[in-house]
């Protein structure tokens, strides 16, 4: 924590200037103008987050390893999982798809987990991580490229326009995957920005 220069917070929403003052947990600052959020305290420890990016990778290799979809028409069986159906985009005249497919629901969020775990795995020994800075920035960048909610709402239109006409049921990797997504949204959102004040590293 920095001590002494004070810390000012601009609204997002009206552009006013105001005075950081530390929150207390439970508590979050208001925009007198715009009654837009400032800032909210953090409900989660540093130890949690990181428990978390570790529970986040081994829902990550479940919904790798498991099928996410399976279809049953008259005694033939398919299962199909998310490496699958990357793969079978590739081999189509859609290779580009296949590439951004594989990119959002595979690369990112892995790339994720991995820059997740090393930062608040150093930052819970009280370190800073070698490579912090760019560790940080590329999470941030990555951030929309992490698609997994996109496929997974793609994956239930399929599973229930199929299911009048063949036997569909969402595979384990499915349920991992939708476990995934919540954790993402919970440890890669912008309440990670904080590693910043609290390893006392300036951005520039
Ligand atoms: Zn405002």
């Amino acid at each position: 924590m920095q001590t002494g220069a004070v810390q000012w917070i601009i609204c997002e929403h009206c552009d006013s200037l105001y005075e950081a003052l530390p929150l207390s947990k439970g508590e979050s600052a208001h925009c007198l103008r715009c009654a837009a959020v400032l800032g909210r305290s953090h409900r989660l420890s540093i130890e949690q987050l990181l428990a978390l990016s570790i529970a986040a990778f081994v829902m990550f290799v479940f919904a790798n390893v498991f099928p996410v979809i399976s279809i049953s028409m008259q005694g033939l069986h398919n299962e199909v999982t998310l490496w699958g159906s990357v793969q079978a985009l590739a081999q189509g005249q859609i290779t580009l798809i296949a590439l951004v497919a594989g990119l959002a629901i595979i690369l990112a969020p892995a790339l994720q987990i991995a820059l997740l775990f090393w930062v608040l795995f150093h930052a819970h020994r009280n370190e800073i991580a070698p490579g912090f800075k760019m560790c940080m920035r590329t999470l941030e960048h990555l951030r929309p490229w992490s698609m997994l909610e996109v496929c997974l709402l793609g994956i239930l239109v399929a599973i229930v326009k199929l299911a009048g006409m063949l036997d569909v049921h969402a595979g384990v990797g499915l349920w991992a995957m939708a476990m995934l997504m919540v954790l993402i949204v919970l440890i890669a959102g912008k309440d990670i920005r904080r590693l910043w004040d609290e390893l006392g590293v300036e951005p520039l």
